[in-house]
């Protein structure tokens, strides 16, 4: 079985984005914006053309779905607009589910805000767990979009997020949103930066001691940090702070790394047991590499040709999915699986 624990439905009917600009535009005095209907067929069709019609050519089976991270939004109007947008994309990602439940399963976007407390964050991801079935959460280090206005991960104004986390036993994967700052491209400078920063403050502070069984992804390939892991080894030395294999008690990396070199480079310096394939497909980057004349994002193919062994290859293609989502393996069991 291969579980792809990064992709978004950024292929939703357009109703959905309708909604998003009449809430924009509500904000500028505009009417009450209302969602309007979107038919199970519309689904169906958003879904059989794109991420279903990859996973049976690709051959990956389940895919753990968010709404798309790009239009997350936190920067935009404040928390009341964050969660009425929130609840509508989580709502629908919970209908894909359930029309696909062999080949979704939820993870939550949440209503966050730049400034503003964790209490609407805290109750919709509850909802989302409890009430829709998900095993995990969308986490932005930077609703700001670009401004970095937000405390380090590791400072206590998250803790309720994580206290719930934990009490949920989900984890969350790290994720940035649209960048409004021009200086930061979003999927190609915003992104890989947050990725590289949230690893940083995990090592500079003590949030692993405060929350022994806290997880997070650090997805596409973890920024820069495989790259640089001798920089960041050095610091966490220089800092006197603890070796970075405590840190991989609780930080995972996914596979989205669109080319041979990144994984072969990602798996000789990240332990196999904190690598989960993933594919963020259909997302970032949706051409075809000419050099290979394969889609970038076909992920399954780098893990495929990497010198490991099958019970490795196990392992970041399904077996680390299961242990860092544990709502997810209870789901497969379930089902024989
Ligand atoms: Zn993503």
């Amino acid at each position: 079985m291969i579980i792809d624990c990064h992709g978004h439905y950024t292929t939703a009917p357009p109703q959905l984005q309708q909604f998003r600009q009449a809430q924009i535009a509500s904000l500028k005095g505009g009417p009450k914006a209302i969602l309007a209907g979107i038919s199970n067929d519309e689904i169906r069709s958003s879904l059989e053309s794109a991420q279903l019609k990859f996973q049976r050519e690709r051959g990956t089976d389940m895919t753990i779905f968010s709404p798309r991270a790009s239009a997350m939004g936190h920067h935009i109007g404040n928390d009341e607009i964050s969660a009425e947008w929130t609840l509508a994309c989580n709502d629908l990602i919970a209908r894909v589910v359930k029309l696909y439940p062999d080949n979704f399963v939820g993870v939550a976007q949440l209503p966050q805000s730049p400034g503003v407390g964790n209490d609407r964050v805290v109750a919709e991801l509850e909802r989302c767990v409890t009430e829709l079935g998900f095993i995990g959460c969308n986490l932005n280090p930077d609703p700001s979009g670009g401004h970095w206005t937000a405390p380090p991960l590791t400072d206590p104004f998250w803790y309720p997020v994580y206290e719930k986390m934990v009490e949920l036993d989900v984890p969350a994967m790290v994720h940035v949103s649209a960048s409004c700052n021009p200086a930061f491209h979003a999927t190609g400078a915003h992104y890989i930066n947050a990725d590289t920063t949230a690893f940083m403050q995990f090592i500079q502070a003590d949030l692993f001691k405060e929350f022994p069984t806290l997880r997070f992804i650090i997805p596409h390939g973890g920024g820069a940090v495989p790259y640089h892991w001798g920089r960041y080894r050095g610091l966490a030395q220089d800092m006197k702070r603890p070796s970075l294999s405590e840190l991989l008690q609780n930080v995972y990396f996914d596979t989205c790394v669109y080319h041979q070199a990144g994984i072969d480079l990602l798996t000789e310096v990240i332990p196999v047991k904190n690598i989960l394939f993933g594919s963020e497909m259909v997302g970032a980057v949706r051409g075809i590499d000419p050099s290979t004349g394969h889609y970038y994002d076909d992920t399954r193919r780098y893990v495929e040709s990497l010198p490991l062994s099958d019970a490795e290859k196990k392992a970041i293609f399904s077996e680390n999915a299961r242990r860092v989502f544990p709502r997810l393996d209870a789901k497969l069991r379930k089902r024989g699986l």
